[in-house]
């Protein structure tokens, strides 16, 4: 396998609607499928994304109302990274400051500046410039009004001059790097690019910002996952092929690997790695726009076939939630 690197990132939080607000909001993402959770139908699962949430920009969230918080720690991807256009780091301090997120600046990592902040729940993420030899997602579809508001730019798919690509390298802390890094590279098909003191980066097949990862080696307690703490990564296949040939691969190594389970915009298998961090393998299709047309992600509640019959019992559960920025508005 040659992964093309990042699929989605999912992590879980607390209120559904100051998670909402954030991510489209403050950071300007699209929420492009408002659904369940197909192992818990009574709780959201949020997906963001760019324009149709192309593997690479799709950052998932479990809201659970009440949830207790999680800690960072060995054995989870402690940093969400999002790769900023090179001249937007004054726009991005100015937008977090004006939505009272408190950041910090990070100098130089492989040589690239990088903001740190938390989300509402807690959870750690980055946006760092994008490097000159990689490039931006290709649907760039944001725009920047005049007034500095983040909005959707519907057909003329203008490129914003500051919006976030996709992912850049998160950071993925483990004890025994070289037990995962092994996994990567041997199975996954990642190459070693770079070292800077105990991290090391790897990249997949893919061309953006989303193909890298960051391996860190950490002498830290195991984090608990709860609210604010990232649930699992999820890495690219092409198709459901090349899945179940990597499938066969981790088995063979002795991993306990799931079946394929359909997730309806993609198929997925699950394991965990050597340091216990929970990985995915998702295939690029089918995709968002399955169930329902570009210009309407994110605007209702999309079920899966076998929860279609439960949507009145569903619907009852769930929070009312608004989303403030409706792509069609
Ligand atoms: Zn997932």
């Amino acid at each position: 396998m040659r992964s093309a690197g990042i699929h989605h990132i999912t992590a879980i939080a607390g209120d559904p609607q100051r998670n909402l607000d954030f991510y489209t909001e403050a950071l300007g993402l699209r929420l492009v499928k408002r659904t369940v959770n197909f192992d818990d139908p009574g709780s959201y699962h949020f997906y963001f994304g760019d324009n149709i949430g192309s593997p690479g920009t799709i950052m998932t969230f479990f809201p659970w109302p009440g949830a207790r918080r999680g800690t960072r720690g060995s054995g989870q991807v402690t940093t969400v990274s999002f790769a900023v256009p090179r001249n937007s780091m004054a726009f991005w301090k100015e937008r977090l400051r004006a939505t009272h997120v408190i950041a910090e600046e990070i100098e130089g990592r492989f040589g690239c500046n990088a903001l740190r902040f938390l989300d509402p729940d807690g959870l750690q993420l980055e946006l760092t410039v994008i490097p000159s030899n990689v490039e931006g997602s290709r649907r760039e579809t944001f725009k920047v009004t005049s007034t500095g508001s983040l909005d959707f730019a519907r057909d003329d798919g203008s490129p914003s001059a500051r919006a976030i690509r996709g992912f850049a390298a998160p950071t993925l802390e483990v004890r025994n790097p070289e037990k995962t890094e092994k996994l990567l590279t041997e199975i996954l098909g990642f190459e070693f690019v770079a070292e800077e003191n105990n991290r090391r980066r790897f990249r997949g097949s893919g061309s953006n910002a989303s193909a890298e990862i960051d391996l860190v080696s950490s002498e830290a307690g195991f984090g608990q996952i709860a609210a604010g703490t990232v649930h699992h990564i999820a890495f690219r296949a092409a198709d459901d092929d090349e899945q179940l040939k990597v499938r066969e691969q981790l088995v063979a190594r002795g991993l306990n690997v799931t079946p394929v389970i359909d997730r309806q915009y993609f198929h997925s298998i699950y394991f965990r790695e050597p340091n216990g961090i929970l990985f995915e393998i998702a295939t690029d299709g089918p995709g968002f726009l399955i169930d329902e047309p570009a210009d309407a992600l994110g605007e209702t509640l999309k079920l899966p076939p076998i929860y279609q019959s439960k949507r009145d019992e569903i619907e009852r559960v769930l929070p009312t939630i608004h989303l403030r920025h409706s792509a069609a508005s």
